[in-house]
């Protein structure tokens, strides 16, 4: 939450990836030090950003483009993190469990999607003149660095909301660290 707080608005993909590739390259470096000194110690395994972007850039016209960094729950804390964000996303009511997945609304995309709506109304109304908006989502094991697919269960909960918002494009790309410059 501090994390997608924190991100500047109204950059464009590439930049927004190119943040996501740095802060996912930092914090690895990090975890892996704590890690170390921590064994026991639980860390998200993947981390995922959410970029929604109206379709067409006009010059001229107001922009808004908005996203978030999300990460996978764990430790102590993971059931009750799961049923905060069935709180703020009902269709994760309708997304089964499936055997060796993990548990619907336990991953980083999740965290991301719990800002979906709020994301759609502020790009819609601050983009002129535009009345698609493209969402990308993209998704690293944390401490590997290495693209993770969506998971059964993501594939279905981006289904049920893509219904919610008729204007929403999603798409799920895989980028290597070359994407960043690193
Ligand atoms: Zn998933």
């Amino acid at each position: 939450m501090i994390l997608t707080r924190s991100l500047p608005h109204n950059q464009s993909f590439k930049q927004y990836l190119h943040i996501f590739l740095l802060i996912a390259l930092c914090l690895r470096h990090t975890l892996s030090t704590i890690k170390r000194r921590l064994p026991t110690i639980e860390i998200p395994a993947t981390i995922s950003l959410l970029v929604l972007v109206p379709s067409r850039k006009k010059p001229g016209k107001p922009f808004c483009s908005l996203a978030s960094i999300g990460f996978s729950a764990c430790g102590r804390e993971r059931k009750d993190i799961i049923n905060d964000r069935k709180q703020i996303i009902p269709e994760l009511g309708n997304v089964e469990l499936r055997n060796g997945h993990p548990t619907p609304g336990n991953c980083s995309e999740v965290d991301n999607l719990c800002h979906l709506d709020e994301f759609v109304s502020l790009v819609r109304a601050g983009s002129e003149e535009c009345k698609r908006i493209v969402a990308v989502t993209s998704t690293l094991n944390l401490m590997k660095g290495n693209a993770e697919n969506n998971c059964p269960a993501c594939w279905k909960l981006i289904k049920l909301v893509r219904q919610k918002h008729k204007f929403l494009h999603t798409f799920v790309i895989a980028p290597g660290e070359s994407s960043a410059g690193i």
